[in-house]
């Protein structure tokens, strides 16, 4: 048991409520709860579990669970997750970003990651905002939202995080929201499971940062903003502008690490 599971143990002996520094209508304990209802639901062993966090609100995820857990550097997550997965094959590597740490500065590594398929489940937690260092406009924020560094309306495009991992060679793509816990739950799974890289985008409210400066009057209004603007992908018709969610792209090529262990193989034959 770490350190921080018997502080968070102690805690929990003398007060009902389980602690945590996500503020009041946070998406993100929503996207956690999924996360560990997933591993528990596939009875994963909790030492053949690695979660690798970036920096940011999502990235404090990592201290809540008993799994094996690193917390790296912004941007970086994807990096040590692929340095464990080659190391070790046989675990389930989960990386925990959020928008600004997945598509901003760690954006290449995503990029990257998806071309070499490696057998990695990335989970972006997009807020649209960077919620931690006090909202700035992130490569998700919308065209035209506030922010703090956008006070009249963000003037650029934002990366569709489905879209671009497609594009660069994921195999297995999909996107689902705090709203839809158990949408949610059944993406994570597949996500967990399928072999080579998984990109799940759970578009994950942020009140404090994004909600008050655009304008949603309370945190319940932006959870009926996704109820009302999203559509699960089969049944989004032509001209249906809503965001769609379900799965995107479910192939079948093997991981980066299974070739590798193949290649190894090969040459040892041949030695
Ligand atoms: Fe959640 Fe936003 Fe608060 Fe961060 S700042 S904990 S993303 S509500
Ligand atoms: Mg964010």
């Amino acid at each position: 048991m770490s350190d921080v599971t018997k502080l968070i143990h102690e805690y929990l002996r003398h007060n009902k409520k389980f602690p945590h520094v996500f503020c009041a209508g946070c998406g993100h304990g929503i996207v956690l709860g999924s996360l560990v209802r997933s591993v528990h639901a596939l009875q994963l062993q909790k030492d053949n579990v690695v979660i690798v966090a970036g920096i940011g609100c999502s990235g404090r995820m990592a201290a809540y669970v008993d799994f094996n857990t690193v917390h790296t550097a912004h941007g970086r997550a994807l990096t040590f997750a692929t340095g464990i997965k080659m190391a070790n094959p046989e675990l389930n590597v989960i990386c925990v970003m959020g928008d600004g740490d997945a598509l901003s500065i760690g954006g290449n590594h995503l990029i990257h990651a998806a071309r070499r398929n490696i057998g990695v489940t990335a989970l972006v937690l997009n807020n649209q905002i960077y919620g931690m260092t006090g909202g700035q406009c992130s490569p998700a924020t919308p065209q035209g939202d506030m922010s703090m560094t956008s006070p009249f309306g963000s003037l650029e495009q934002p990366f569709d995080t489905v879209e671009l991992a497609k594009a660069a060679g994921a195999n297995f793509v999909a996107r689902s929201t705090s709203f839809h816990a158990n949408q949610l739950d059944k993406l994570m799974q597949q996500a967990i499971v399928h072999p080579g890289f998984s990109v799940l985008e759970a578009l994950s409210p942020c009140p404090t940062q994004y909600g008050r400066k655009n304008k949603f009057r309370n945190v319940v209004d932006m959870y009926n903003w996704l109820k009302k603007n999203t559509v699960k992908v089969e049944k989004q018709k032509e001209g249906d502008t809503r965001i769609p969610t379900g799965v995107f792209q479910n192939l079948d090529r093997p991981g980066l690490e299974e070739r590798y262990v193949e290649l190894r193989q090969s040459l040892q034959a041949e030695e």
